[in-house]
């Protein structure tokens, strides 16, 4: 192939991407620790983690290590009848991080079949205790959990990016977003909204699902922990199941192993995905407690789904040496000082015109705009300076890998002051 980025515009879709007119993309020849190398031979810090999930950097070598050793044993066999050590070695160490009480493992392909999976959980569960009709979820505005179906119904409804599919998704229950702020206060009067919905649609709905503390890709908003743990509690006082979807949120981005730990609560069911295996592959899973599992399959029934590709060895070995490599590191020392520096360097942004709102918790350095932002002409400027910033809607943003020393980091915030000054001067 002669001209890469010619084809590509030809014939390769990208995400949320046009095929008609598609957007510029960046060739990478290669990436290691904090850096992407782009084919031009220019370097970029990224600030990206590929989307919350290369927590350790690229081209590790303990993660590339696992991969050839499992290479050389076998890549794949399927998981119906047959198992192997690098699943349920994953699921050991899995068990060894999540709150207590979680240990039924179900390992799956992505986060959106994840929640797909924890949505079927909750349903099956029902059906089998003579409850069928328990099949509709409960959420908070502000959501997202993916790009599958039943994953889009709970994504927030108007800025889910999912509007056109309204007619052909289940119709869910959406509460008022949680009050702003992991400081905020949270007084019964904020949980209105939720708790009318759960009294009145209570007998329709199987679970409630919601991502703890922090709402990711549909507006980057943090929560306090005490509304996550009035969830918790008006669940239960319900009888209805919680699902927490850690995807984003899971080993240690917000400065908890999960995010759920602030609260000091956890789920009848938890999905985990994105950097579960250091950004290498794709692998998801839902973590039913033993109760849920049982009622699955009380009175001899069996939960069904069972993608093709499930256990996949190589995933789950490289998965375990990226819980092994995060378990042994001074994992939450190093978040915690990426919090105070993304704080640090983003907090002058306040003061800028234009700019709504500047936080920070864990790994993870918002800037909120008034208005949309230019993202291509973003990206650019972030380019020039040597950075990789994706911004999107009104917000710029970042979610580092956790080994990000301060120069890189100070570098980063810098240019998003940069940037957002350009920006907010438009
Ligand atoms: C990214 C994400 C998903 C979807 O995961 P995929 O692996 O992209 O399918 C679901 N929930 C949350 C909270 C996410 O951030």
């Amino acid at each position: 192939m002669n001209d890469l980025l010619a084809f590509d515009r030809r014939h390769v879709w990208h995400p949320y991407a046009s095929m008609a007119d598609p957007p510029a993309v960046h060739p990478v020849a290669s990436a290691s620790g904090v850096r992407l190398r782009l084919a031009d031979g220019r370097e970029l810090i990224d600030g990206m983690a590929s989307w919350w999930s290369a927590i350790h950097g690229y081209n590790h070598p303990a993660l590339n290590a696992a991969a050839e050793r499992q290479l050389k044993e076998m890549s794949h066999v399927m998981f119906g009848g047959l198992t192997h050590r690098p699943a349920a070695g994953l699921v050991e160490r899995l068990l060894g991080l999540l709150p207590a009480g979680l240990e039924c493992v179900f390992l799956c392909d992505s986060g959106s079949v994840a929640v797909e999976v924890a949505m079927k959980m909750a349903i099956q569960y029902w059906f089998a205790a003579g409850q069928p009709r328990r099949k509709r979820f409960l959420t908070v505005r502000g959501g997202y959990h993916g790009d599958t179906f039943h994953a889009m119904s709970v994504c927030d409804p108007v800025t889910g990016m999912h509007g056109i599919f309204r007619g052909a998704l289940p119709g869910q229950f959406f509460a008022e977003m949680p009050p702003a702020g992991f400081d905020a206060p949270c007084d019964e009067a904020s949980l209105s909204s939720f708790r009318n919905l759960l009294d009145e649609h209570g007998p329709d709905i199987a679970a409630v699902i919601l991502e703890p503390i922090v709402q990711g890709a549909g507006g980057m908003r943090f929560y306090a922990p005490r509304y996550l743990k009035r969830v918790r509690e008006l669940a239960a006082a319900a009888g209805v199941l919680l699902v927490l979807d850690e995807i984003a949120t899971g080993f240690g981005r917000t400065g908890r192993m999960f995010a759920c730990e602030h609260a000091g609560i956890a789920p009848d069911i938890l999905c985990v995905g994105k950097a579960l295996t250091g950004g290498y592959l794709t692998l998801g899973a839902a973590v039913a407690t033993r109760r849920v599992a049982e009622g699955i399959c009380a009175g001899g029934r069996v939960f069904m789904h069972g993608p093709t590709f499930m256990g996949n060895p190589l995933a789950c070995a490289v998965a375990s040496a990226s819980l092994d490599l995060l378990r042994e590191s001074p994992w939450r020392e190093r978040v915690l000082r990426i919090e105070r520096e993304l704080r640090a360097g983003l907090d002058p942004c306040r003061t800028l015109p234009g700019v709504a709102d500047v936080r920070a918790l864990g790994a993870i350095g918002v800037v909120e705009l008034r208005k949309a932002v230019d993202a291509d002409a973003c990206r650019r400027e972030f380019v020039k300076r040597g950075v990789w910033v994706r911004p999107f809607g009104r917000l710029v943003y970042v979610m580092p890998p956790f080994i990000m020393q301060p120069e890189d980091v100070a570098t980063l915030t810098a240019a998003m002051r940069e940037v957002v000054g350009l920006q907010a001067a438009e």
